[in-house]
This record gives structure tokens, sequence and C-alpha cells, in this order.
């Protein structure tokens, strides 16, 4: 899977269109056109997630990625390759949620960098918990 297209696909934006998007430290995006060198292309700030088509589509392509490939979404929307961090819950997509005790994901993985599987996390969260 290639985790850029994917991120794009779940923004609404088409890869055949698009290389890439980057969000600015002042919160818009910004994306790069196939061909292009550089985000030229202007895209401004989403809407606030509402009903419609596109959040339709946004959940039907997460829905069908497997807990690997929406994990890899995570880590590359929490670090991406340019620009600040992309907050998937801006387009609709859950956040993760946190542990109460420690400051890792209560489920799934990704955090900085760090990975684990679903099982090692339910093992730390037990430990303490
Ligand atoms: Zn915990």
């Amino acid at each position: 899977m290639d985790t850029q297209r994917t991120l794009l696909r779940l923004m609404n934006l088409p890869p055949s269109r698009f290389a890439g998007v980057m969000r600015t430290s002042d919160g818009f995006y910004i994306a790069q056109e196939q061909g292009d060198v550089g985000y030229n292309a202007f895209l401004g700030n989403p809407n606030p997630v509402h009903e419609g088509p596109g959040l339709e589509n946004t959940l039907r392509i997460w829905a069908g990625l497997t807990e690997e490939e929406q994990a890899a979404v995570r880590t590359l929307a929490a670090n991406p390759i340019d620009g600040a961090p992309i907050p998937l819950a801006d387009f609709g997509i859950p956040a993760v949620a946190y542990c109460e005790t420690c400051p890792l994901p209560s489920e799934g993985f990704m955090d900085g960098g760090e990975a684990y599987t679903a099982d090692e996390l339910a093992q730390i969260h037990e430990e303490h918990a």
C-alpha cells in the first residue's frame, strides 16, 4: 500500500492529480500537483466535518484498510514528510484514544514512530491497571 496515496484519498484529494499534501503551521493545506516541484496548489482550510458524500467516501476507504494500513496512515499523518502533523479527525477519521494512566494509545498503535502491536499494548496497560 502506498500510504501517501491512501492519505490523499482519505482527504478526498485525487492521487491522479496530486502527488502530496502538507499542512502549514497555521492550519492551511497546500498540495503538490503531479509532475510539479513543491507545494503550489493552495487548498485552504477543510470544512468542518459534516455528513455527505465526502465523509462517506473517507469512512468507506478507512473501513477498507487493514489495522496495519490504518496505523501506517496515522503514523504518516502524525509525522508527515513535510509540514505540520495532519489531524485525521478533521477529515472524520476517529482519533486514537489515549490511556488514562500512561501516555500510550489505549488501542491500535503508533506515536512518534514507536509502534506496538495490539497485544503488546494490552499487556502494557494490564500491568499498570
Ligand atoms: Zn496505559
